[in-house]
């Protein structure tokens, strides 16, 4: 997706405005990723331009407001003490909107990747996707004023939303759970209504991203971004890289059959992972059980969601039935994580999603108590578990993040004419263009 490093060798012949874009990226690609404040002298050795080059890059880029001096470095050494440089919060902002059948999250990132403000709504009961769209569109302009952002700031809306999707036309193809969405060009409405530059990707990639970038050691190395919500799905993040397949569906395992004596998934298998993981299912079972009271409507979404928290919460309050359930649940899904973690050789696993705030605390035994022998590399490294430290807003950070690296990672296409595709300006901000 993005590099720090300039490419050695330009084969094919670029115009010059071109390659100075592409090195303006680079060089505030190397000021975010830096985990401390860096000098002109450290970031000439990291991106290998010269001192020359990165003089006249963060001259512009001071002058476009990106980047800020802030300090001086302290130390001993030769000459004079060297002017330290960081990115400027306030220079450009992201909103990100994370789409979840039962909730709607939309958050404004400044450039550093801090949220400046945010929303939660639940998702309008009626399906209609135009009413569902309309109520984002507004709360994205009401959280820029509320922010008091300068709208010419804002760079773009990335959008988190269920799967499948289709990434070149920009549309949500059948996600589960919303029985009146199919095929909704939702990018490209989005954008018409708000007049915003848009991307869509998917939601456990956007919840990967966000832990890349914003999740500390979590974020490292290979994990996978396990999301629990009103469906299942996995993020991939290999060798640091966001992992996104062909067409960037990845992660779909919500049909992995984790109960073979489980319910009749809409697949037409029974036990499906997905299925046996829904707070529909979960609400099912404890009411079957007596934990419940019967008459909870299951086709109410906002019903379910409410028996779904008293479930947890009786399960928090010690062993007994709801207790059972939940470990149960925890331990069908160990048994899907031991296999991607086995099929991927991964370091981690990492929950997230809008459950999982409410299910941490029956996860952490069932998980950890798996047997060694399931996990096959055990015997060379440890599995690390973990929750995601961005809480529930982390499919909508994720999505703003991917925003900003869209707009402000080096991209080495920009380099090659004849490439179609959006790419960044950073002269001029706010306009995406399309190259031909
Ligand atoms: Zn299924």
């Amino acid at each position: 997706m993005s590099t720090e490093q300039p490419p050695a060798v330009v084969r094919r012949g670029t115009n010059l405005d071109r390659v100075g874009e592409f090195n303006d990226t680079v060089v505030l690609a190397a000021i975010r990723r830096a985990e401390e404040r860096l000098s002109r002298v450290e970031l000439a050795a990291a991106t290998g331009l010269s001192g020359q080059a990165i003089s006249n890059i963060t001259r512009r880029l001071l002058d476009a407001g990106l980047v800020r001096e802030a300090g001086r470095q302290k130390g001993g050494g030769l000459g004079k003490p060297r002017t330290l440089l960081e990115l400027e919060p306030t220079g450009q902002y992201a909103v990100g909107v994370h789409l979840d059948p039962s909730v709607v999250t939309v958050v404004v990132l400044d450039l550093t990747g801090q949220v400046v403000a945010r929303r939660r709504t639940e998702t309008p009961a009626a399906d209609d996707p135009g009413v569902l769209i309309d109520g984002i569109a507004r709360t994205i302009e009401d959280l820029i004023a509320e922010a008091d952002v300068p709208r010419e700031r804002v760079v773009g809306v990335g959008i988190a939303a269920p799967g499948p999707i289709d990434v070149e036309r920009g549309v949500v193809v059948d996600p589960p759970n919303l029985a009146a969405w199919h095929l909704v060009p939702l990018r490209d409405a989005l954008r018409d209504r708000t007049g915003l530059p848009v991307l869509l990707d998917k939601d456990v990639t956007a919840a990967a991203s966000a832990e890349k970038w914003a999740g500390g050691p979590n974020g490292r190395g290979s994990f996978v971004f396990f999301y629990l919500g009103t469906g299942v799905g996995a993020g991939l993040v290999i060798g640091d890289e966001v992992v996104r397949g062909s067409t960037s569906n990845v992660g779909e395992i919500g049909h992995v059959i984790a109960d073979p004596d489980g319910p009749l998934c809409y697949c037409g298998r029974s036990g499906c992972v997905g299925e046996t993981s829904r707070p529909r299912y979960l609400v099912q079972q404890a009411v079957q059980a007596g934990v419940l009271a019967q008459g909870i409507d299951l086709d109410d979404r906002h019903a379910v969601d409410a028996a779904f928290s008293a479930l947890c919460t009786a399960a928090g309050q010690g062993p007994g039935v709801a207790r059972e359930i939940l470990t149960a649940l925890a331990e069908r899904i160990a048994k899907v994580v031991e296999d991607i973690a086995n099929l991927l050789d991964l370091d981690r696993v990492v929950f997230g999603g809008p459950l999982w705030d409410r299910l941490a605390p029956f996860f952490d035994e069932p998980i950890r108590a798996a047997p060694a022998e399931r996990f096959l590399v055990r015997s060379v490294h440890p599995l690390q578990i973990a929750g995601t430290s961005l809480g529930a807003d982390v499919g909508a950070v994720g999505a703003a993040s991917l925003v900003l690296d869209h707009t402000f990672s080096p991209n080495p296409s920009v380099l090659l004419p004849g490439t179609a595709q959006l790419v960044p300006r950073v002269g001029a901000l706010g306009t995406w263009k399309v190259m031909s």
